[in-house]
Parts: structure tokens; C-alpha cells; sequence
């Protein structure tokens, strides 16, 4: 066991501050990451301030992790020290069930391990990414590919991963037309990646604050949800609308937006419960649905797209002395587009 200097949360609500953590001994399959640059997913401070429900305290968050290979254990093949690599929401699942052994280890039937705000089949408390060190099993390291510098990659382990898979899913591409509803840290990887996977994109936002930064992501259009005119003039417009909103949405008003047959995929995670009516989807034969984050072949995978593609997030690189203060401004929507933690600033 050797300490690391970590950002915890003594208790729900409270501010993050600065603190040293014990990391694990390396297990045969464990990497030891120098973690150099964390992301701040809006995930984090829904957990933090336990708008979820219970959550585990005290509380290191952080799943949108970059940074190299500092040490593995005896049985690791799939890294070496000095190895850039990424780690999401999941540290650990049974890796025997159907759906681990497909590649979905989100939905392991045995609970898959969370980052952080978890607890290992050992019992053990896991703790996440604000933090200069993490260990994990090789299984839940990415590569991240040389094209990708680690700080703009960073975002891509949680925000990336969680709208490249519906967008795959759902059928961006060419001659479909894709609206994101938001744009935030997800709805802006939404937009850079139903781009780049030749679907036409609308930016749903509350204001037109951001239309030139949607246009620069790959947009060609951008509405303002304000107003009135914008659902009148979009009807029945839409194959596919990817909602990365915190907060609860008029549904019905979002489901008509939809071409008949259309899908309404939802990712954005409010603590309240959201109401629609049965027949805003019967009369298109629409579909409402949800997707949760992405298994690790397929966060593989949107990191290689990415690389190709030049796809990194947009970020605004903070030290560890300026996260309280970022969380404030992801709430009120002040972040363009991801806060990055520059890990090496905790404790110093
Ligand atoms: P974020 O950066 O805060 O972005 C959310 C965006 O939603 C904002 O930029 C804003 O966009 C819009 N918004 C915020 N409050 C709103 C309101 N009251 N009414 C209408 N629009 C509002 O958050 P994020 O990190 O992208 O995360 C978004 C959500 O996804 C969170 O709930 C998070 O927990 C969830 N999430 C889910 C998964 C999953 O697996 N499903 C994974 C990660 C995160 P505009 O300013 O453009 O309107
Ligand atoms: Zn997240």
C-alpha cells in the first residue's frame, strides 16, 4: 500500500479538499496509473451531493481519467510502464456473465465495480479519479491512442463514451438527422461525434449563447429552446434526439420533435422522475429510451474513432484549488465544455 494525494468529500454537500488516500497493493492484473488529468462530469457532483440517493463517504470522485502506467503486477500483458492509458466509470466486473462476456460490462449481472462511490467484490471502497494515483485490473485500462493529448482525452472516458454508444446504437450517419439536447460536457462530445459520423446535427439549447461553438463542433444548426417557435418550426424533424440534460425536460414537447418511427434517447440523468403522455409516442410508433455509459471494447473503440477523427473534448484545465468553485459553474451552466483537473496541483 503507498498514499497518493487525492480531493475528497468528508460527507454529502461538502466542499472537496485536498487529503492523502491508501491505493491497493498490485494484484497479478493490476496497473498502478499516474493519474495526471481528471475531468469533471456533471455524474460527479450529482454523487457528491447525493442527489441520487445514499452515496459512500468520504467521497474521492472523478471517472474520466488520463494519465501512464507507473507499475504492474506480475501477471499484466496488456500494458507496460510509461503506457498512456484512460479509465471510465467501471473498475471491475464478474467477467463471466452474458453480458460481460459481450462486451456490455455495464449491465454485469453481478453488479459491475463504479470508479468511485463503489465497492469491490473484496469490499473494499473505491475511490476515483481526483486524485495523482489510482490502481486498477489491466481489464478497465484503455489505450489512449498517441494522436490524443491526455487532457483532452480525458473527458472522453465518461462524456464520450456515453454518446458515442447511443449515437452507434441508434443509427447516426449519413442522411440522419440527429438533434442533442444540451450542451454541456456530454452534448458537446454528442455533437462532435454524431458530426463526424456524417449525421446532419441540430444543438437544442436553452439560448443561442453557444451557436458558434455548436458550428465549430460540426453543428449546422442551432435553436434556441426558449423559444416557442423553435418546436413549431422542428416537428417531426428529427430520426434521433440524444437528451444530456441534468435536469427534467417537457417530454412530450421534445417527443414531437421526432420523425414518425424516431428515437428519443435519453442520457442525461435528473434526480426527479420525468412525465409524458402515452400517445406522444403511439401515433409516430416513437420510442423513448435511455443508455447507460458504454462496455470497455466499445470505449476502445470511440477512442481509436476519436484519434482518427482529430475528436478530442473542449476543455478548461483547472488546478485542484478551483474545483468547489467548478462545480458551481457546471451547475449554472458556465463550463465550455469540460472542466480537467490538473492533477499534479492537489496538495501542492
Ligand atoms: P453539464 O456539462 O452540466 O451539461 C448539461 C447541459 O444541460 C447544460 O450544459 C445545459 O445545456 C443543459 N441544462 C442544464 N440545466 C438545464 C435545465 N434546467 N433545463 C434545460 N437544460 C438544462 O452535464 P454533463 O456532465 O454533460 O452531464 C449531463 C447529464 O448526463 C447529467 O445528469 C449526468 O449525470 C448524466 N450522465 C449520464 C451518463 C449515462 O451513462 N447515462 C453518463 C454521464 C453523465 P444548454 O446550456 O446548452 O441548454
Ligand atoms: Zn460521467
Amino acid at each position: 500500500m503507498s498514499r497518493t494525494a487525492a480531493l475528497s468529500a468528508a460527507s454529502a454537500g461538502a466542499p472537496l479538499e485536498a487529503t492523502t488516500i491508501e491505493t491497493r497493493e498490485l494484484r497479478d492484473d493490476d496497473v498502478l496509473i499516474d493519474v495526471k488529468f481528471a475531468g469533471i462530469c456533471h455524474s460527479d457532483i450529482h454523487q457528491v451531493r447525493e442527489e441520487w440517493g445514499p452515496a459512500i463517504f468520504p467521497m474521492v470522485p472523478g471517472h474520466e481519467i488520463a494519465g501512464v502506467v507507473s507499475a504492474v503486477g506480475s501477471g499484466v500483458t496488456k500494458y507496460q510502464v510509461g503506457d498512456r492509458v484512460g479509465v471510465g466509470c467501471m473498475v471491475d466486473s464478474c467477467g463471466e456473465c452474458a453480458y460481460c462476456k459481450d462486451g456490455e460490462e455495464q449491465f454485469c449481472t453481478k453488479g459491475a465495480v463504479m470508479t468511485y462511490n463503489g465497492e469491490g467484490y473484496d469490499g473494499e471502497k473505491t475511490k476515483g479519479g481526483y486524485s495523482q494515483a489510482v490502481v486498477v485490473s489491466e481489464r478497465f485500462a484503455l489505450r489512449i491512442p498517441d494522436a490524443l493529448d491526455l487532457d483532452v482525452a480525458a473527458p472522453l472516458l465518461c462524456a464520450g463514451i456515453t454518446t458515442y454508444n447511443p449515437l452507434k446504437r441508434w443509427g447516426a450517419g449519413p442522411g440522419k438527422k440527429v438533434a442533442v439536447v444540451g450542451m454541456g460536457g456530454l452534448g458537446h462530445m454528442g455533437v462532435k461525434f454524431a458530426a463526424a459520423l456524417g449525421a446532419e446535427v441540430t444543438v437544442l439549447s436553452r439560448s443561442l449563447a453557444k451557436q458558434e461553438d455548436a458550428r465549430a463542433f460540426g453543428a449546422t444548426d442551432h435553436r434556441s429552446t426558449a423559444e416557442e417557435q423553435t418546436f413549431e418550426d422542428l416537428k417531426g424533424s428529427f430520426d434521433l434526439i440524444l437528451n444530456t440534460v441534468s435536469a427534467n425536460l417537457p417530454v412530450d414537447a421534445y417527443l414531437s420533435l421526432l420523425k414518425p418511427l424516431g428515437a428519443m434517447v435519453n442520457v442525461g440523468a435528473p434526480s426527479d422522475p420525468d412525465t409524458f403522455a402515452a400517445f406522444s409516442l403511439i401515433g409516430g410508433s416513437k420510442v423513448l429510451a435511455g443508455s447507460n455509459i458504454g462496455g470497455i471494447a466499445q470505449t476502445q473503440e470511440m477512442l481509436d474513432f476519436a484519434a482518427e477523427h482529430g475528436i478530442g473534448a473542449t476543455i478548461e484545465t483547472i488546478s485542484a484549488d478551483q474545483v468547489n468553485e467548478a462545480y458551481e459553474k457546471v451547475v449554472s451552466s458556465g463550463v465550455r465544455y469540460r472542466y480537467v483537473i490538473d492533477t499534479a496541483t492537489i496538495g501542492a
